[in-house]
């Protein structure tokens, strides 16, 4: 039965490089047709914000299989990324980047490099939900979930044991943003112990990520939460040699998308200069996915045969080392040439058939027994940087009988009472109270002294309940507190 697939020739170089890797798989015997659907610049700039038309969601959900070339986003505000879109609206929730070192033929510090990049991909803090609060302060709302965080630290360490890599290694910044960054890390933690076959490892993400850039042989695979795995992976395809040779699978557990890392290189499109391996890598990521693992390794075969052959592109084209400067169309020709071949001095690619897809279950049973109200954090849009002068007033002026002002903070520390003369203060202001006794307040308690700051005059531009789950603070402390 052929596979009928959605396909998308995307924006600048896109076109170019689409054509050629459809070249490549139809010589190689691919069993596939095309849907095709026009996406991206054109749709943004003809008044579709999201750069996809309606009726194409339909054809994406249907086929399940998405391979698609780079896409331009228009510069300014309004419009949005139709990447994060498609991923998030179809439950892409694992992006996959495999990286890896193409030395000698691929000029690169890194010759032993070969990682596996594990990027949650919908959540963190692209769930875009920003807002303006003050005159002066902006925030960007970064959301953690528990089955989010499960979903892909369970596909990270079954992908590793079933690819046969030996360490996974989480990355976050636990060691500031305790809850969030915190949950990824313990349920990573959690599920280790189920996979004693596979070593874990945890690094701060800062000290992480100068350890990839400096010995990158030291991992194996890798499992961060999104922005981390964004940066991360751009550095480590950057790092192997180029951007240009990274492919990228985003995985659902009904709909997946296959493209290259990398964007639509407006600068060089049209030329037929573009390396068309990333979106390469990307089709035999896809090959492997549906079952056609044989097609998948002989093109891979036949790519890493046509790199030891020197026949590169320009970007990674080096005078002396390589020996021919080849177009996009003249390198898919020589891939073409080269299949049935076996790379030289490379390791020879063999995929075995994958029995089974990854179909990741998480338990979604309430677990937690008593979530307690303790107090509420109220944030006031406030002028006068006089921080001792603000929590006078609000002491005189906002009187409840169950809930008390404990600390005033800005940007997160502490700043009354006894702040420190010397830290720089915005006009955005968070007042924690707390219960006097938390088994007696309720959200009354809350909408009562709000009612109290208006009549006061102060300007509340949003509040956070602080509640305690099972005995534990569902909330940070103030920097001071
Ligand atoms: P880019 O990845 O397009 O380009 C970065 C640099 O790498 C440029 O110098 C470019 O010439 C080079 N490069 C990239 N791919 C190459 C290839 N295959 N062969 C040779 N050189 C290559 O990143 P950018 O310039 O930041 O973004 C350009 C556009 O792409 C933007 O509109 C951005 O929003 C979009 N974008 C799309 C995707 C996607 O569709 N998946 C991803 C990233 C960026």
């Amino acid at each position: 039965m052929t596979n009928k697939i959605t396909i998308a020739y995307g924006d600048g170089i896109g076109p170019e490089i689409m054509k050629a890797c459809l070249k490549i798989m139809e010589k190689a015997g691919v069993d596939l047709s095309y849907d095709e659907i026009k996406i991206g610049e054109k749709l943004y700039l003809g008044g579709n914000s999201s750069g996809i038309a309606d009726s194409d969601w339909q054809k994406l959900m249907d086929n399940k299989i998405f391979f698609k070339a780079p896409i331009t986003t228009p510069q300014g505000g309004g419009y949005k990324s139709l990447n994060v879109t498609i991923r998030k609206t179809l439950g892409l929730y694992a992006n996959v980047r495999p990286v890896k070192s193409l030395f000698p033929y691929v000029k690169t510090k890194h010759p032993e490099m070969d990682l596996v990049i594990i990027r949650e991909n919908e959540e963190d803090l692209y769930g875009g939900i920003e807002h303006r609060q003050t005159e002066e302060v902006y925030q960007c709302l970064k959301l953690i979930t528990r089955p989010g965080t499960e979903k892909i630290i369970r596909f990270a360490f079954e992908y590793a044991k079933n690819a046969g890599r030996k360490k996974l290694t989480c990355m976050s910044k636990d060691n500031i943003m305790k809850l969030t960054d915190g949950l990824f890390h313990k349920v990573f933690n959690e599920v280790a112990v189920e996979y004693p076959e596979i070593e874990s490892d945890h690094w701060i993400i800062d000290i992480g990520t100068a350890k990839l850039a400096d010995t990158p042989e030291d991992f194996d695979v890798i499992v961060l939460p999104n922005l981390y795995g964004d940066i991360l992976s751009d550095v480590a395809a950057q790092i192997a040699g180029s951007v240009g040779l990274a492919g990228s699978a985003n995985i659902g557990n009904h709909c997946s998308m296959f493209e290259a890392i990398h964007g639509s290189a407006p600068r060089i499109a049209g030329q037929n200069i573009a390396n068309p391996s990333g979106l390469l890598m990307g089709s035999v990521q896809m090959l492997n996915y549906i079952g056609q693992n044989n097609i998948a390794e002989k093109i891979e075969n036949a790519w890493l045969r046509t790199i030891e052959d020197g026949i590169h592109t320009a970007d990674i084209f080096e005078e002396g080392s390589s020996k021919q400067k080849a177009s996009t169309s003249d390198f898919a020709n020589a891939v073409i040439e080269n299949l049935g071949n076996k790379p030289n001095k490379f390791k020879e690619i063999s995929y075995p058939a994958q029995s089974k897809k990854m179909d990741i279950q998480i338990s979604r049973e309430p677990k937690v027994k008593e979530k307690t109200l303790e107090g509420v954090d109220i944030f006031l849009h406030h002028g006068d940087f006089d921080a001792n002068k603000l929590g006078e007033s609000i002491k005189e002026k906002i009187q409840n009988d169950n809930l008390e002002l404990i600390i005033i903070t800005n940007r997160g520390v502490k700043v009354y009472p006894n702040g420190n003369p010397l830290t720089f203060c915005t006009d955005h202001w968070r007042c924690r109270f707390m219960a006097k006794n938390t088994s007696k307040i309720d959200s009354g308690d809350i909408i009562n002294i709000l009612s109290s700051f208006k009549d006061g005059g102060f300007d509340v531009v949003k509040t956070e309940n602080l509640y305690n789950f099972d005995g534990e603070k569902g909330y940070s402390l103030g920097q001071g507190q």
